[in-house]
C-alpha cells in the first residue's frame, strides 16, 4: 500500500451567544478544527485531527505545512511505517524548523493518527487492539466542563452532569479565588460525596495562590488540580504537587514525550494529561502514558475539540492500564455531533469500546461543506502573565474580550 494524496480540512462553527463559555483560557467563540485525511493506492484513507480547540490562531498555517513540507515527503510511502514516518517529520520539519512545541507537534500529530486510522482499517482491527489493548471493557469519562459562573449556577450545572449520567465533573477556576472556591463548595454540597470533582485553572494562578487555593481544594476531596500555574514553570508545579495532597495534573499545553518529561521524573505533576491531537499523536500519547507508568504515575487525556480527537484519545486510554479517566466535551460542540455520522453518547459516564476497524468513525462531508473556515478567530483572548491576583489580570481580559465581541 502507498500514499497517494494529504488533504487538510478546516471547519468553523461559530458559537451562538447564548452558548459561549469563559474560561482561564478566554472566551470561547467558535469551534475549529483542522483534520488531515491521507489517501491510499488501495481505496483506504484515514483521518487525523490536528486541532486547538477553539485557538487564537490562523488555521491556514495547517494547510500550508501539510501541502508544501509533509505531502512531498510522504507521497509513494507506506502507511504502515508510522514510526518512520513519525521520526522523520520530527526531526525534519518539526525541530528544526517549526518549533519542538506547538503547531509543528500538532501537525505530526494529525499525521500519526490518519497513519494509525489507515492501519486499523487495513487490517480489520480497532487501533486500541493494534496498541496491544484492551486494558479496560469501558472508558470511564468526566463531563467538561462548569465554567465561570456564580456558585448557584455552578450547583445547578453540577447537577446537570448528574443526570446525564456523569460521576464526575470538572469545575474551571482562575476567575477569583474566593468565587472559584465558593462555587466548588456549592458544587460538592450538591453532588454529595461520592462523585469526582476536578478543578483547572487553566495556568491562571501564582504557585503562592495555587497551594492557598489547594489547601480548600484537599477540603473538598478533590480528585486533581489541573493546569495550577503557567506550564513553563517545572519548578513551580513540583512546588505546589509537593505542598498539597491533592494531586496536580497537567500536559494540555506541553508536546511530546521531551516535554513531558520533566514534570514525570522531577514529580511535578501527579497525573499527565497528554491529548493526541496535539502532543504527537496516538504513537507519542501512548509513550507519554507509558513514560508517566514508569514513575508509578496516571493519565487522564485532555480531549476538548472534536470527535476524532476524542476517539484518538479512547483509542489510546483503552490499551494503556494507567489512564484513569476521559475528559468529554459537553459545551456546544457540533464537531462533537454533526462532523462524524456515529454518535459519540456517554452512558452512565462511560463510553463503549468502538467495534469498527481504525479510529471508528466516519467523516460527514456534506458538515464539512457546509461550515467551511475562512480566518475566523476561535477565542478572544490569548496567554496571560503569572500574577498572584489571578482577577487582576482578568478584568483586563473581560474588557479585552467584550472589545472582540463589539
Ligand atoms: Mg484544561
Amino acid at each position: 500500500m502507498k500514499i497517494t494524496r494529504l488533504t487538510t480540512h478546516l471547519v468553523h462553527c461559530p458559537i451562538p451567544e447564548r452558548h459561549r463559555v469563559r474560561s482561564g483560557a478566554g472566551l470561547k467563540l467558535a469551534r475549529q478544527a483542522a483534520f488531515v485525511e491521507i489517501e491510499t493506492d488501495e481505496g483506504i484513507s484515514g483521518i487525523g485531527p490536528c486541532s486547538f480547540g477553539s485557538a487564537s490562531v490562523d488555521l491556514f498555517i495547517v494547510r500550508s505545512v501539510v501541502d508544501r513540507a509533509i505531502a512531498p515527503m510522504l507521497a509513494g510511502r507506506d502507511p504502515a511505517a508510522i514510526e518512520a514516518t513519525w521520526n522523520e517529520i520530527y526531526y525534519g520539519v518539526v525541530t528544526r524548523v517549526l518549533g519542538h512545541r506547538g503547531m509543528g507537534v500538532a501537525v505530526l500529530s494529525a499525521i500519526d493518527i490518519a497513519l494509525w486510522d489507515i492501519k486499523g482499517k487495513a487490517t480489520g482491527r480497532p487501533v486500541y487492539e493494534l496498541l496491544g489493548g484492551p486494558t479496560m471493557d469501558r472508558v470511564r469519562c468526566y463531563g467538561s466542563s462548569i465554567y465561570w459562573s456564580s456558585p448557584a449556577q455552578a450547583a445547578a450545572s453540577a447537577r446537570e452532569f448528574l443526570d446525564e449520567g456523569f460521576g464526575a465533573v470538572k469545575l474551571k477556576v482562575g476567575v477569583d479565588a474566593r468565587q472559584d472556591l465558593d462555587s466548588l463548595a456549592a458544587i460538592r454540597e450538591e453532588v454529595g460525596p461520592d462523585v469526582d470533582i476536578m478543578v483547572d485553572a487553566n495556568q491562571n494562578y501564582s504557585a503562592d495562590l495555587a497551594i492557598k487555593v489547594g489547601r480548600e481544594l484537599e477540603r473538598h476531596d478533590v480528585l486533581f488540580f489541573e493546569e495550577p500555574i503557567p506550564i513553563d514553570d517545572v519548578d513551580g508545579h513540583r512546588h505546589v504537587a509537593q505542598a498539597l495532597d491533592t494531586r496536580v495534573a497537567t500536559g494540555e499545553n506541553l508536546y511530546t514525550r521531551w516535554g513531558f518529561l520533566p514534570f514525570i521524573e522531577r514529580r511535578a505533576a501527579d497525573i499527565v494529561q497528554p491529548d493526541a491531537s496535539r502532543c504527537g499523536g496516538i504513537s507519542e500519547a501512548r509513550r507519554i502514558a507509558d513514560l508517566a507508568a514508569a514513575f508509578h504515575g496516571y493519565s487522564a487525556p485532555h480531549t476538548f475539540s472534536d470527535a476524532f480527537t476524542v476517539m484518538a484519545n479512547l483509542h489510546v486510554m483503552a490499551a494503556t492500564a494507567n489512564t484513569i479517566i476521559l475528559e468529554l466535551d459537553r459545551t456546544y460542540n457540533p464537531l462533537m455531533i454533526g462532523l462524524v455520522t456515529e454518535e459519540i453518547r456517554p452512558v452512565d459516564g462511560y463510553l463503549e469500546l468502538p467495534a469498527k476497524p481504525g479510529l471508528g468513525l466516519t467523516l460527514d462531508r456534506e458538515f464539512l461543506a457546509a461550515h467551511p473556515y475562512a480566518g475566523e478567530l476561535g477565542i478572544s483572548a490569548g496567554g496571560r502573565p503569572a500574577v498572584g491576583m489571578a482577577s487582576e489580570v482578568l478584568a483586563d481580559r473581560a474588557a479585552r474580550d467584550l472589545q472582540a465581541l463589539a
